[in-house]
């Protein structure tokens, strides 16, 4: 996970003024869920907590959040199914450069490596990268935001960026950092909560992943196609999901 202090041109506005996805006008308020009000753009369907809280209040519910003994014992289970993912996307790459935004603590690179990618992960969580450094030295490691990556970590073929951007107070700025890094023609594979899923219920906040502040953006296909292509990337195409998942594979242009 890394963070970027979000735009706070409007912070004490009560309605949002557009669409940051499509810049659409209209919007239908859809509930409230633990104090944050959830909007929906009538145009592209994006769901969004209103007002963004700051990065401070945010920062502050990481400090809990990241208690890692519970993914360190399911671990290598993780690694075994980030292995499977690799495998099965990996004939879309077209190198050897692997790269994991929001590893966490590096399962997914240590599933790279395993399967003979140069290795890299970044996460905002100190203590997360200090796990994955010392659970899974093949990997390299950088603990920041992706603003702070150093030089050297460019040209990357392949990208993991699963279950990061629903958290992420200004996916735009992250991804304008993120997308420096890739080579053109590089793989990202993204995976985010799907909000025109057909199992989420009609009130939207009893749907299970509407837990702000940790998830503040909630996507449709619609909305993350427009999202990727803004930012120079060809959508591939949707991977079908039985749960609530928007899983795409997308191309650097
Ligand atoms: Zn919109």
């Amino acid at each position: 996970m890394t963070l970027t202090e979000p735009m706070r041109t409007e912070a004490t506005a009560l309605e949002p003024s557009s669409c940051m996805i499509c810049g659409g006008h209209t919007f239908r308020p859809v509930g409230i869920s633990s104090g944050y009000r959830i909007f929906r753009c009538t145009d592209c369907g994006f769901h969004f907590v209103y007002p963004t809280p700051s990065l401070s209040e945010i920062a502050a519910i990481y400090e809990k959040y990241s208690s890692n003994t519970h993914y360190s014992a399911k671990a290598e289970r993780k690694v075994v199914r980030a292995m499977k993912q690799i495998r099965r996307y990996r004939h879309l790459a077209h190198g050897n450069r692997f790269i994991d935004f929001g590893c966490n603590i590096g399962t997914a690179v240590e599933a790279a490596h395993r399967l003979g990618f140069e290795a890299y992960g970044v996460d905002i969580g100190e203590e997360s990268v200090g796990i994955a450094r010392k659970e899974y030295p093949g990997g390299h490691y950088h603990a920041g935001a992706v603003e702070s990556l150093p030089a050297d970590w460019k040209d990357f073929d392949f990208a993991f960026m699963i279950e990061v951007i629903e958290h992420l107070p200004d996916p735009h700025a992250y991804f304008e950092a993120m997308k420096t890094r890739l080579k053109p023609g590089a793989l990202l594979y993204l995976t985010t909560p799907d909000a025109g899923h057909w199992s989420v219920p009609k009130d939207f906040t009893a749907w299970k992943e509407v837990f702000p502040p940790q998830h503040l953006h909630y996507f449709t296909k619609d909305a993350m196609r427009r999202f990727l292509t803004d930012h120079g990337f060809e959508v591939i195409r949707f991977v079908w999901s039985a749960k609530s998942r928007l899983k795409v594979l997308a191309r650097k242009r």
